[in-house]
């Protein structure tokens, strides 16, 4: 294979990926308190010698030759790798080493203080850890390059191509939208979350959490579940695709939502190419194709009335709690609420949340809003979208690990990936258009066999947007992301248990 020598040298960054992964996973789930600032060196000098790999002469010079051969010697698929790899490697190359390390100590470091400062609800002990980091980010955006916002930079890391400019034009309408649907749907509330809350101990919620993970197509000989503050997956290898979840011994959903989120995500993990792993073709399309699938489960599918005429039933047998008849549970999980903090918000407002923090990113990244004054500006926001007082900065603006790490242009893949499972959830029921049946027999094999077929099998081969195209015929299209709110939420929808599935096969 052509490719190999340039395979190899991949490999052995993707090793030293992992190792950071691994740390970074122990860092959230097991690493003691006081280890914080020796695992920020750890970080950081691994981090930098991970840097100098991925830039090293050979690996340049191995590219090089790769985009010199003449047209027709390489396969769609290995020009795919070359053209990835030239723009990982043209990346790095535009950052300092030096800088590598600074910025994965800072971030290692800040993400400690806002745990503790989150904890405490003081704000002011995390603002100049904020304040270092946002500098770091508009210093990269400087490294990398950008012609209109230095936030379309950072856009890029997560969602290459997207700019600043594509998602105030998608995202400001969506509001429009949601603003007002918020408030019509609060008004006609019957049920709510509160409904379901009762005690089940967290050792019974693992357990039932990880058996649907597994129902769903989870692997665990080649994953596992764990415990920490902030949900989120990792993977090392296709053979080593970890999730976390959080625990409310009184609110079921908070710990089963969250692994329903992740799994969905190691399942994208779990299904890429195992012998192209370290290379772009055994990685993910994006951050928004990967928030995709992990919507897709916990909202398409998890939230869906065939999942739960099977899975009900087995709940009641188990826990006493839940006393609803099929129905009114599954309007009181979908209930529309304006809550504070974000992984716990129903479908509706979910994506008021995300909007507010990428106004609030984008203008501070762009400088036009100062660390001081974020606080402040939070509130004001949330006021205005959800129409409700934030009572502290705890459920304010400290809730999210995001900045403390220095994902600044991430937050908005999360509603892209909305948009991309509303319109893959389209094109899925095309294809298969008894695909709800199967799930109500707790056999999400052919729903998850199209996402491996359009989606996983890929990895980074086509680019977003493109991929996007070849698995539902058409680009970016928010109107089916719309309708299926409208669907589901808006005045004419009569029942909302119900309206999940006639509304998306509209
Ligand atoms: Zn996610």
């Amino acid at each position: 294979m052509e490719t190999q020598a340039l395979r190899a040298l991949l490999v052995e960054i993707a090793h030293l990926d992992s190792a950071l992964a691994l740390l970074n996973w122990d860092q959230e789930v097991f690493m003691p308190q006081g280890a914080a600032e020796a695992r920020a060196a750890i970080l950081a000098s691994l981090s930098a010698r991970r840097h100098d790999v991925s830039i090293s002469p050979t690996l340049q010079a191995e590219v090089a030759r790769l985009q010199a051969l003449p047209a027709g010697t390489l396969d769609e698929r290995e020009q795919a790798l070359v053209r990835e790899a030239a723009d990982d490697l043209a990346d790095a190359l535009k950052l300092p080493t030096e800088f590598v390390a600074r910025y994965a100590e800072a971030t290692s470091k800040s993400q400690g203080i806002w745990a503790a400062a989150r904890k405490a609800n003081t704000f002011a002990d995390f603002a100049p850890a904020l304040e270092e980091v946002i500098k770091l980010n508009q210093e990269m955006a400087g490294y990398l390059g950008f012609s209109d916002s230095p936030y379309d930079a950072l856009l890029n890391l997560y969602e290459p191509g997207l700019t600043s400019q594509q998602i105030t034009a998608t995202f400001t309408p969506l509001k429009e939208a949601l603003v007002p649907l918020l408030r019509e749907a609060v008004g006609n509330e019957k049920s709510s979350r509160q409904q379901l809350s009762g005690h089940i101990p967290q050792a019974e919620q693992l357990d039932l959490a990880l058996e649907i993970a597994t129902a769903l197509g989870y692997d665990t000989t080649h994953g596992r579940l764990d415990l920490s503050t902030h949900p989120f997956s990792t993977s090392f290898h296709p053979t080593d695709a970890r999730i976390t979840t959080r625990v409310d011994e009184d609110d079921f959903w908070v710990c089963l939502g969250a692994t329903i989120h992740e799994t969905g995500h190691a399942l994208y993990e779990q299904g890429l190419p195992t012998v192209d792993f370290g290379t772009p073709l055994g990685q993910a399309a994006s951050t928004g194709i990967h928030e995709s699938q992990s919507r897709s489960f916990e909202n398409i599918i998890g939230r869906s009335k065939e999942f739960w005429s099977y899975w009900y039933p087995k709940l009641q047998a188990r826990f006493p709690i839940f006393k609803l008849s099929l129905d009114e549970f599954l309007d009181a999980l979908n209930a529309v609420s304006p809550s504070f903090i974000r992984v716990e918000a129903d479908e509706l407002s979910y994506n008021l949340h995300i909007i507010l923090r990428t106004e609030l990113e984008q203008a501070l990244i762009e400088g036009k809003l100062a660390v001081r004054d974020l606080p402040a500006a939070w509130n004001a926001k949330f006021k205005e979208y959800f129409g409700v007082e934030v009572p502290s900065d705890a459920d304010g603006v400290l809730q999210d690990v995001h900045w403390s790490c220095g994902y600044f242009g991430y937050f908005p893949t999360y509603t892209l990936g909305n948009l991309y499972s509303a319109q893959l959830w389209h094109a899925i029921q095309k294809d298969i258009p008894d695909v709800m049946q199967s799930v109500a027999r707790a056999d999400f094999k052919p729903f998850l066999g199209w996402m491996r077929e359009h989606i996983h099998q890929y990895g980074r081969q086509y680019l977003p947007q493109d991929l996007l195209m070849r698995a539902t015929g058409e680009p970016l299209n928010p109107k089916y992301f719309s309708d299926y709110l409208k669907g589901k939420y808006g005045s004419s929808s009569n029942s909302q248990s119900t309206s999940a599935i006639s509304q998306t096969t509209a």
